[in-house]
């Protein structure tokens, strides 16, 4: 089963992607992580994509399409959960392109649904967490790069919402309980698709 985690920065789409794994088997493709790593490495697309990131705007399709078409190769287990991942029209039209090259398909769409202020607190708690236990906080995750990026995704991933809606895949849940309860719910969906 492949299925994709939809929703703002901040909305919990990594915490519940990485339950999936334990309980599902599935593998986690994680975009942000991947440009993370890239940025890491002083790579010439990590140099490139660093200050797009630490901005909060989003980096070009063409670099992000090409990070999950190398990854689609291989085993994929129980399926694979998209955290991230598409986060524009063109990125979930080349998505169903890459799975219909392998014989494969998207099953469902989950939306996770947390309000703006929230989003917020969360994201500041996070970092304040990080540096607390002597790690650095994420260069976005500050006030500044968190509207910039709330403002990327009601602009450019919000219009998925309604574009996977009409095809009949979208499913919401709440993503302002427990990380169980949003698990739970999750489980549901999952369950019916
Ligand atoms: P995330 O860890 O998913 O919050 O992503 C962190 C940052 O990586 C985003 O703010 C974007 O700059 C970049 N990014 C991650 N995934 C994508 C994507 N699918 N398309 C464009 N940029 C992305």
């Amino acid at each position: 089963m492949n299925i994709i985690l939809l929703g703002p920065p901040g909305a919990g789409k990594g915490t519940q992607a990485s339950r999936l794994v334990e309980t599902r088997d599935m593998i986690q493709l994680s975009t942000g992580d991947m440009l993370r790593e890239a940025k890491t490495s002083g790579t010439e697309m990590g140099k490139i994509v660093a200050e797009v990131m630490d901005r909060g705007d989003l980096v070009t399709d063409e670099i992000v399409i090409g990070l999950i078409r190398e990854k689609l190769d291989g085993d994929n287990k129980g399926g694979f959960i998209f955290d991230g991942f598409p986060r524009t029209l063109a990125q979930a039209d080349a998505l169903s392109d890459l799975l219909a090259e392998k014989g494969d398909r998207l099953d469902a769409v989950i939306e996770m649904r947390v309000d703006d202020e929230t989003l917020v607190q969360r994201i500041l708690g996070r970092a304040r967490e990080a540096e607390a236990a002597g790690n650095a906080a994420r260069a976005d995750d500050n006030e500044d790069s968190i509207r910039t990026r709330l403002m990327a995704y009601y602009k450019q991933t919000a219009p998925l919402i309604g574009y996977y809606h009409a095809k009949g895949m979208l499913s919401s849940v709440d993503g302002l309980g427990g990380i169980d309860e949003v698990a739970g719910e999750i489980q549901k969906v999952l369950d019916k698709a």
